[in-house]
């Protein structure tokens, strides 16, 4: 019979898979062992609802039996199954979401990042591979009369044929590679090893995983005495879901073995959350968050919500419901009675208990950052790093409802102090008297502490926030106000930076030049002109009046299609009036205002290049600048 081959990048990535990745080979085991947890987890739940998976739907066991004379290792669960198509799409591709391009010649370095993309897409059961040489998979499905076997040795492709089996479920049979001089691949045929990696990665399994052991037994006295050996199945796993356990009787590693078996990370998780709540709605959470966004966390495909569990029983893989918009970054489970088991999805929205699951968590999550950015800065500033943003743009969500709640968990970059600081330690350290929270925005803290306004604020011994995402400007203006202090740009007319003199001087020097600024203001028909009170070494600088600030008319060009290209700050220039090119100006306007005209328009054109906003007209303008050459 023909082979089918995989897929030419499954290949290649079956290829790492053997030869390269894991070190840790041993965990085949638990790959196994979870999919035939999971499969038993699907046969359980259609049981509930359709008929057809009740018959079938037994004792969910799952059996490990080793045979040192035939150097196999089985495993065998009486979950859904599955059908030829599945079969062939589940075992047959590893690769399914395909997202992966795979170059022919591939780095270290590449590789590296190759394997942890796999392993973020579960090749679960092709590690198998690392241990056997040949695995051959007998499955039923719940929805099918026919058995089917599946046969590869890895290399050369697989063979799909009829086959027979009373029941439902599946037995995965391996045959264990031949002992190397580096890899003693029998170990894997030993009572007591797999007997330690039951228990060590598969504990929580809420099914009954049983070993096969043999029983040693003598019967009789003196000449009698007679030793029979039997072979047995014995439950290995103590089968209580992490998640129910006691906090004192939780240990660290088998909660962030849980978290990487189950939401498939490398890496710990940076912050656990066990919660154990009685009242009108009792339930039992584990939560985690992880220690770097997931690879897809800002796609579309990225799905947020926790595992919903009834009694023990999965009924949703990510409830949605339970978890806020801004904490959509927490994984993890939560397991109640007080649900109906046979409420549907749609129902489930609406269901009173996952509601107020979902509010008490919410609290619970902040609480524990709280804590954290209290008692472990540095975990803290981690957690700020990957998932920061998350919460600013929960600030501004929903008109910022959830402003107050959250505040408490932003950081911005402080001038002073070099470092992230809370709004709490910004209005802790500002001098009395400082009537505003000074920001300024750019991209990068570098560049925004260089700007020449910050001279005003340092002088005065204010601090200032440096924002650098494009959300921020919008986190400052929804928040507002802390107590009688407002968030002020640096930029803006209300800064208060200025000494009293300086005022006076810009003030009376408005006044004296009055005609010329509504001469320059009709001339580029802008917001304004005005006598800056910021500048120092420019001619010029561009700023806005009203809400709109020239950052956000950046912001809202920068989206694509149509979305903000219509929203435009009011433009205002500034003219520095200590300046050469003013006095420069101010005499042509008084002898010559087409050349006036001009060079108003060169240095409009100067403050939007460095403002960062493009010149409407770049032929006119670089007329413009010739023609005073003239
Ligand atoms: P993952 O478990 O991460 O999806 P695997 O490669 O381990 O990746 O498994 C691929 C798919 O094969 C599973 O999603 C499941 O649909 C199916 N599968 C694997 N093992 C079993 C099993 N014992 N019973 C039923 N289906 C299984």
């Amino acid at each position: 019979m023909a082979k089918k081959q995989f897929k030419a990048e499954s290949k290649r990535l079956l290829d790492l898979m053997i030869h390269s990745i894991y070190t840790n080979k041993e965990i085949f085991l638990r790959e196994l062992i979870s999919n035939a947890s999971d499969a038993s987890d699907k046969l359980h739940f259609l049981s509930l609802t359709n008929e057809v998976a009740r018959r079938q739907c037994g004792e969910l066991t799952i059996d490990i039996v080793p045979n040192k004379e035939a150097r196999t290792l089985t495993v065998t669960d009486r979950g859904v199954g599955m059908t030829r198509e599945e079969l062939e799409t589940n075992l047959g591709t590893i690769c399914k979401s395909g997202s992966l391009q795979f170059k022919e010649e591939m780095t270290k370095e590449e590789e590296k990042e190759a394997v942890n993309i796999i392993g973020q897409f579960g090749v679960g059961f092709y590690s198998a591979f690392m241990v056997s040489d040949r695995i051959s998979v007998l499955t039923k499905s719940y929805q099918s009369d026919t058995a089917y076997r599946w046969v590869s040795d890895g290399a050369d492709g697989y063979t799909i044929t009829e086959a027979e089996k009373a029941d439902v479920g599946t037995v995965i049979e391996m045959h264990i590679k031949d002992d190397t001089d580096d890899e003693k691949y029998s170990e894997y045929l030993s009572e007591y090893t797999l007997r330690r990696l039951i228990k060590t990665y598969s504990d929580y399994i809420r099914y009954p995983v049983r070993l096969m052991c043999e029983k040693h037994e003598t019967t009789g006295e003196g000449e009698n005495k007679t030793e029979t050996v039997t072979n047995e199945l014995e439950t290995i796993n103590t089968m209580e879901p992490v998640w129910k356990k006691s906090k004192a009787r939780l240990k660290k590693e088998e909660t962030n073995q849980f978290y990487k078996d189950q939401f498939h990370d490398f890496a710990d998780p940076l912050i656990t959350v066990r919660v154990a709540a009685e009242g009108v709605v009792s339930y039992d959470a584990l939560l985690f968050i992880p220690e770097k966004a997931p690879y897809d966390y800002f796609t579309k495909e990225y799905q947020k919500g926790l595992r919903l569990y009834t009694n023990g029983v999965l009924i949703m893989d990510h409830c949605t419901d339970l978890i806020n918009e801004h904490y959509r970054f927490v994984r993890g489970v939560v397991d109640t009675a007080d649900l109906s088991l046979n409420i549907s999805r749609e129902m489930l929205q609406k269901d009173q208990a996952v509601s107020v699951i979902a509010k008490n968590l919410d609290k619970k999550i902040h609480s524990e950052l709280k804590k954290t950015l209290e008692k472990d800065r540095e975990t803290y500033e981690r957690f700020y790093k990957a998932f920061g943003i998350q919460l600013k743009y929960g600030v501004v969500a929903d008109y910022g409802i959830h402003k107050e709640e959250l505040k408490d968990l932003l950081m911005f970059y402080s001038m002073k102090e070099q470092k992230l600081i809370t709004i709490k330690e910004y209005l802790e350290a500002a001098p009395e008297g400082q009537k505003h929270i000074y920001y300024a925005c750019g991209e990068t803290a570098a560049k925004i502490c260089a700007l020449p306004q910050t001279e005003l604020v340092r002088k005065k011994g204010y601090d200032m926030l440096c924002l650098t995402d494009e959300v921020d400007e919008f986190v400052m203006n929804i928040l507002m106000k802390e107590g009688d202090r407002d968030y002020c740009s640096i930029n803006s007319d209300h800064a208060d930076l200025l000494d009293e003199e300086d005022t006076k001087k810009a003030e009376e020097s408005a006044e004296e030049n009055k005609d010329l600024l509504s001469f320059i203001k009709e001339t580029l028909s802008i917001s304004d002109a005005v006598i800056s009170r910021k500048l120092v070494s420019q001619p010029v600088c561009l700023s806005a009046k009203g809400s709109v600030t020239l950052d956000m008319e950046k912001y809202f060009a920068s989206l694509p299609g149509e979305q903000g290209g219509g929203v435009k700050a009011e433009r205002v220039l500034e003219l520095n009036a200590s300046h050469a090119a003013f006095a420069a100006l101010k005499k042509a306007y008084e002898t010559d205002q087409e050349r006036a005209a001009t060079m108003v328009r060169v240095l409009y054109g100067q403050a939007l290049l460095i403002a960062g906003l493009p010149v409407e007209d770049p032929t006119s303008y670089a007329q413009d600048v010739c023609s005073l050459f003239e």
